[in-house]
């Protein structure tokens, strides 16, 4: 990568493309990506022999509602039938660079040194002279090296800290004089609620001045709260595990998250896997462009958002969506982890003393929260001993800790209740 000076204010020269030339680039990209897989990965072949077409059939964006969505569960059982990658692989498995693990358990490969992904924290402002806390995961999902990366091509310092022990992590942020916070918005108010407890005056303290979001929402109410109260620039991008990346990311006017050019970012119908215009609520479908060894092509990504196309003060001319607005399919994303709804239940039911059962997802002091309810088939269980056993178990599953269990009373948990509920408004 070249090198950047301080003030440059745009990472690279595709944010500023027209939108006629954004157009062409993005249709060549895809007729490439399509070709590629429709060769080297079987289920890109199997996916369009099913749907009746050839490669050549896909020319522009416009094309691609000729072919089905392809979401988070189709995938799981893809990989399930054909492990380790389900066809979606179009490359040697000797040349593949690395791995993620999403729940499922689902293998997703990358290449490594994505520059582009810098983008988003050149945005928000990184720069070199910045100390970046990355308390993302190093485990398993891309998370935590990729974000580090992009902190890294943005000529800023990075401090390895993953998730976990907020203590520790304060006084680091306090020795290292961290200047930027990359994580999720809940933790960094965890932090920030702890560090206050501790006795520290956040902005006398601490050296915090931005922070860089994904993973869960940030609402208004909690952006002003850091802002206002703490005087933390807040900015958040939306990244998607599967295709491998941030596909959206926001830029200082705060008005929406300018697409990347690396995805054909598709707003559809959930029903049908057709188009929507701007301004419509629909399902984010994405086909990932620069890395064509992954033939993931339109993954529904179960998210409800809008786009609108009109231009940005910032000057960066790519098509802003709106926030997540909820859910389109069975997952929820709790504490920024998908808790697929058949996985729970799996792990839940597999108690023969569960009877029935309720997952409520809620929210308190902006944080997210699961209570589990529920009712057993014989109440003189060990209930203790069964909670945590469940607990443990779905932990193992679905990678994210209950937050509490409660035993109700025989029938008062419906079937139509049965499952999860979720709770949480965004305002
Ligand atoms: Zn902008």
């Amino acid at each position: 990568m070249a090198v950047r000076s301080q003030k440059d204010e745009y990472f690279d020269e595709l944010e500023t493309m027209s939108p006629a030339a954004r157009e062409k680039y993005l249709d060549e990209k895809l007729t490439e990506a399509v070709k590629h897989a429709y060769r080297h990965a079987p289920a890109v072949k199997k996916l369009f022999d099913g749907a009746g077409i050839s490669p050549d059939q896909i020319r522009m964006v416009k094309d691609l509602e000729k072919l089905p969505v392809t979401r988070k569960t189709d995938l799981l059982e893809m990989q399930k039938e054909n492990l380790p990658y389900g066809g979606v692989a179009a490359i040697p498995l000797e040349d593949i660079e690395r791995v993620f693990i999403s729940p499922g358990p689902i293998y997703e490969i990358q290449p490594s040194s994505i520059k582009w992904f810098a983008r988003s924290f050149w945005a928000a402002g990184f720069r070199k002279g910045d100390v970046v806390i990355n308390t993302f995961t190093y485990h398993m999902s891309p998370a935590g090296i990729l974000f580090h990366e992009g902190i890294r091509d943005c000529g800023a310092t990075v401090v390895v800290a993953g998730t976990g022990n907020t203590d520790l992590q304060i006084q680091i942020m306090k020795d290292l004089k961290v200047t930027g916070f990359v994580g999720t918005p809940s933790f960094l108010m965890t932090v920030i609620q702890r560090a206050e407890e501790m006795g520290l005056d956040i902005k006398r303290d601490l050296s915090l001045k931005r922070a860089w979001f994904t993973g869960e929402m940030l609402p208004p109410s909690l952006r002003k709260t850091f802002e206002g109260d703490y005087v933390i620039d807040t900015y958040q991008a939306y990244a998607v595990t599967e295709p491998g990346g941030a596909i959206a990311y926001e830029c200082h006017r705060k008005s929406g998250m300018h697409l990347m050019d690396e995805y054909v970012t598709e707003i559809v119908d959930p029903e049908t896997g057709k188009q929507l215009g701007p301004s419509e609520i629909g399902e984010i479908v994405t086909t990932q462009l620069y890395n064509k060894n992954w033939g993931l092509i339109r993954f529904g990504t179960g998210d409800l958002s809008s786009y609108i196309t009109e231009p940005c003060p910032c000057g960066r001319t790519a098509h802003r969506i709106t926030g997540i607005v909820g859910r389109a399919g069975d997952a929820v994303k709790v504490r920024g982890m998908f808790v697929v709804a058949r996985q729970a239940e799996q792990a839940i039911m597999s108690f023969s003393q569960v009877a029935r059962y309720q997952l409520i997802v809620g929210r308190r002091q902006h944080r997210d929260e699961m209570t589990l309810r529920l009712e057993l088939k014989d109440t003189s269980a060990d209930k203790a001993k069964l909670a945590e056993g469940i607990n443990k178990k779905f932990q193992d599953t679905c990678r994210i800790k209950i937050d509490k269990i409660e035993f109700a009373e025989a029938g008062s948990i419906s079937e139509k209740q049965q499952g999860i509920t979720d709770e949480r408004k965004w305002e």
